[in-house]
């Protein structure tokens, strides 16, 4: 351990550009045993290590699981990665860590870059399941049933830790393949569909009860399920997308970002795509500065957009998405417009109107300003909105709800209701997959308390 010195922080090996965006593969290789070893290495297993304590949301023992590639014993590794995370494998490929485990990270605060903790756990499970490396579930051993509505990461982690204590667990989704934004939001880019489909398989065979296309208070009532399960786990998601709020943008050829992901995604699986989003040498203006709409300007691109531009009001370094994603964005060809905001889609004449903006100090706060009489005129075929999403409405959910359409919880993830828990998007808004896991598991956690 502790080569720091003699070894630099080495990123994953990346898919040359110009073969990567014919296709929606994943650009990043998974590590091989030898370099998650030698990248392990250099852990200097610190007394009190942040990157668990703090920078990780399920607090995962990284330290432990670093010693252990560094020994060898990939075998030991995996059981203690997946100890503490429902799918480390995936989250170790959507994670923003820069934000997370390796921005805390010792060595990253002195300078010698961090420890690439994301690629080694993506490596640690990928590896070990190459080697017969084997999760254990103990089979449904009790009488108790819990429902599960949703199967986003909170859904499929609510389960997971369900089905380790010997539950039955039915999990209600409404889409035709389960994982949620996992499946449908997220591209396969940045995370393989087959990963998902994986870990359901593995909990199916755990005795997991899947019922996709059943969407809860349409398909089944939502008192069937009260009536019928001892407990209820609510990870519905929160993936209402904004608009802009722009003249125009009830045009055929304004969408919203989910709405197109979606589409993509799901002829990717072998449906038909409504010719609405053929984006094939169109001009695809994408407005927003996240990390959707990176997703969105990148599906663009491989769907082999003739222009791909992302509109944003404020400036690059204010950005809310992922330096990483901003740049592997820009090394496939986007064109970024910074200090624009719409003003109005005129799409029947291939035109999006922009003004300029400037960012000003109000009451302490910096906002953005319409600088007036800075209209533009920018030639588009299409406009999608990445704007931002709120939750959905739950008319169905007979429970407290914030102004926000939030499923109000208290610090044991319980509703309202007593035997209704809830987590993820749908308690706090669009946030991480890793937050979400984290909600399902500790919802999870307080159910086999009060249940058995
Ligand atoms: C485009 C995009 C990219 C993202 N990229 C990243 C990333 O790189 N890294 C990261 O950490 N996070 C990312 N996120 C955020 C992350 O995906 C979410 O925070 C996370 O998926 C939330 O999990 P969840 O389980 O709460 O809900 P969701 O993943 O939204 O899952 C909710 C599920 O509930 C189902 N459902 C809803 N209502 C019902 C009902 N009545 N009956 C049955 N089923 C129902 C939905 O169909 C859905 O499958 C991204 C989000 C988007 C939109
Ligand atoms: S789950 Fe995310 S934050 Fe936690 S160790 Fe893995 S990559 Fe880092």
């Amino acid at each position: 351990m502790q080569n720091f010195l003699k070894v630099d922080r080495q990123e994953p090996e990346k898919e040359n550009v110009l073969a990567r965006i014919k296709n929606f593969q994943e650009i990043y290789k998974v590590f091989d045993k030898k370099h998650a070893k030698n990248q392990a290495e250099r852990c200097v297993q610190c007394g009190d290590p942040y990157c668990s304590s703090t920078g990780c949301p399920l607090n995962n023992f990284i330290p432990h699981w670093l010693k252990k590639v560094a020994e060898n014993d990939l075998d030991l590794a995996f059981k203690i990665s997946n100890q503490t995370s429902p799918f480390p494998e995936i989250l170790g490929r959507i994670c923003p860590q820069d934000n997370l485990c390796e921005g805390s990270c010792t060595l990253g605060d002195d300078g010698y870059g961090a420890i690439t903790i994301g690629s080694i756990e993506t490596a640690i499970t990928e590896r070990g399941f190459e080697e017969g490396s084997e999760l254990n579930f103990p089979g449904i051993t009790t009488d108790k049933k819990v429902a599960v509505v949703g199967s986003g990461p909170s859904g499929i982690s609510a389960a997971t830790f369900l089905l380790r204590a010997g539950i039955e667990v039915t999990l209600f989704e409404k889409e035709d393949r389960a994982g949620g934004l996992l499946t449908y939001g997220i591209p396969g880019f940045k995370l393989d569909k087959e990963k998902i489909a994986r870990r359901i398989d593995i909990l199916k065979e755990a005795g997991l009860i899947l019922k996709t296309n059943c969407e809860v208070g349409k398909d089944i009532e939502f008192t069937q399920l009260e009536k019928e399960f001892d407990a209820i786990f609510l990870g519905v998601g929160a993936s209402q997308g904004n608009t802009a709020r722009i003249g125009g943008e009830d045009h055929d050829n304004v969408f919203l970002a989910m709405e197109y992901l979606t589409a993509i995604q799901k002829s990717l699986f072998g449906q038909e795509k409504p010719a609405l989003y053929d984006v094939k040498d169109k001009n695809v203006t994408v407005i927003g500065g996240g990390d959707t709409a990176m997703d969105c300007v990148r599906t663009a691109v491989r769907e082999g957009a003739k222009t791909v531009t992302c509109v944003y009001r404020r400036d690059e370094a204010s950005m809310p998405g992922s330096k990483k994603e901003f740049k592997n964005a820009k090394d496939e060809g986007v064109e970024f417009l910074f200090h624009k905001a719409p003003k109005e889609a005129k799409l029947d004449k291939g035109v999006l109107v922009l003004e300029d903006t400037e960012i000003v100090e109000a009451d302490g706060r910096k906002k953005v300003q319409i600088i007036q009489g800075s209209e533009s005129e920018f030639e588009t075929d299409i406009v999608i909105m990445a704007l931002g999403f709120n939750n959905h409405e739950t008319p169905y959910l007979d429970l407290d709800k914030s102004k926000w359409n939030e499923i109000v919880v208290d610090d044991k993830l319980q509703t309202s209701k007593s035997k209704i828990y809830a987590g993820g998007d749908c308690i706090r808004g669009a946030d991480l997959a890793v937050t979400a896991a984290r909600d399902g598991r500790s919802a999870a956690l307080n159910i086999i308390e009060d249940l058995l």
